[in-house]
């Protein structure tokens, strides 16, 4: 389990303020990302430790045109995906966004998360999909986390803060060791 931990900072930081609520595979990304650019980052989780749902996920996601389906021989695309999505959405479909996503997924995920030290290991085919596109994980959603984790810790200005909504005053672990008497 991953605990909160508090560091103390050496000097000022210049940066912009970004208050992130939640850490989740959603919140650390967007911490990480906001430290890395400079900005002065606190997290506010209201569990008792970091990574919400994403830790039980398998984290498998749809990714097209990855080294891994070159590497299996498998020829997809954005038109194809976008077909089968489509397809399989019906008329709710977000086409737009689904779009987006389909053209950001190899550089914005799977290449994102291997610059975490994330590898991606195996490629299924899920009923609609007319090729294997549906990327797993080593460590699955718990290995996204904790690689997270420690680039959050190695940020200049990032911090975690417990924030149990609706009782502010109660201190985690971590807050207490470091109260004095
Ligand atoms: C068993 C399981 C398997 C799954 N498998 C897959 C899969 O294979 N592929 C896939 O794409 N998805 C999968 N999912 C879904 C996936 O886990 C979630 O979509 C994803 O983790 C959501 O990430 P998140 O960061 O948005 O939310 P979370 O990981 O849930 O994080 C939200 C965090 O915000 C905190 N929080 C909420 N409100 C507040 C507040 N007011 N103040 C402070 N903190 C707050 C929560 O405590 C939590 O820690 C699975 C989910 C489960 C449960």
């Amino acid at each position: 389990m991953t605990h909160f931990a508090t560091r103390d900072k050496d000097s000022p930081h210049d940066g912009e303020h970004v208050v992130v609520v939640g850490s989740g595979v959603a919140g650390l990304s967007a911490a990480v990302e906001a430290a890395e650019a400079g900005a002065e980052v606190l997290v506010l989780e209201r569990g008792d430790a970091i990574g919400g749902a994403s830790v039980m996920s398998a984290a498998s996601t749809s990714m097209v045109g990855t080294p891994l389906q070159h590497a299996h021989g498998i020829d997809d695309d954005v038109e194809l995906a976008l077909a089968d999505w489509i397809r399989m959405g019906g008329p709710t479909a977000d086409v737009e966004w689904a779009r987006r996503y389909l053209e950001r997924s190899r550089a914005d995920v799977y290449e994102w998360c291997a610059d975490l030290g994330i590898k991606w290991m195996a490629l299924s085919q899920p009923e609609g999909n007319s090729v294997p596109r549906v990327h797993t994980p080593s460590g699955f959603g718990r290995g996204i986390v904790d690689a997270l984790a420690v680039r959050a810790l190695g940020a200049p200005a990032l911090d975690f803060r417990r924030d149990h909504a609706g009782n502010h005053d109660q201190p985690n672990q971590a807050e207490q060791k470091n109260r004095k008497p």
